[in-house]
């Protein structure tokens, strides 16, 4: 069984960027949908292993990548964001970004970009890829999508239109701008830590 994560901040910390009505149905009852949907895919598959009834494996398989994947994404999405705080790369962090971007603007100038183009329903991912020794941006589609393998997400953006329509209707580049300013990057800092 997973648990659902805490909210790290009241529902309306992160107004005005993130305001409270979007935020309450995305917690609330989307994100919990994917931890409901991974639980129940896991007591599935234990049910198939006990019937020995494998009939329905390919999809229980795939419905594990998608619901377990989206429950992962939201967990870390939510905490990597918080109230509008002065917080920044640390050094450690800095270092990494001006090797593999050039500079923290080139790196920020990426990461919008890249946003604003994830195709239908996706995240955009800053992630530490150990096999390469480098941060790569990635675009997902749906939650699963479009990875490197073994790679660790330090900073994720949900693109998903239920993310953003409520507030921003179909306007994405603003919805970009605003997440800017609520980033948590104390919390970024400590995943680049423990990578
Ligand atoms: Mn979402």
């Amino acid at each position: 069984m997973i648990k659902m994560i805490e909210l790290p901040y009241p529902i309306d910390a992160l107004e005005p960027y993130y305001n409270r009505e979007t935020l309450d149905i995305h917690y609330n009852i989307l994100y919990k949908g994917y931890v409901d949907n991974t639980n129940k895919t896991e007591e599935k598959l234990k049910q198939a292993r006990e019937t020995k009834n494998f009939e329905n494996i390919k999809c229980l398989e795939k419905d594990l990548s998608f619901y377990g994947s989206g429950a992962i994404l939201h967990e870390l999405f939510f905490e990597n964001m918080g109230p509008a705080v002065p917080s920044s790369p640390d050094i450690n962090l800095m270092e990494q970004i001006n090797k593999d971007f050039g500079s923290y603007e080139k790196f920020k100038q990426q990461f919008t970009e890249s946003s604003k183009v994830v195709e239908a329903s996706g995240w955009n991912l800053l992630v530490w890829v150990p096999n390469f020794k480098r941060l790569e941006i990635l675009q997902c589609e749906k939650h699963q999508n479009l990875t490197l393998w073994g790679c660790k997400p330090l900073l994720v953006l949900d693109m998903w239109e239920h993310s953003y329509f409520l507030q921003y209707k179909t306007k994405r580049p603003e919805y970009i701008d605003a997440f800017w300013n609520i980033v948590n990057w104390n919390i970024v800092n400590k995943r680049f830590i423990n990578k």
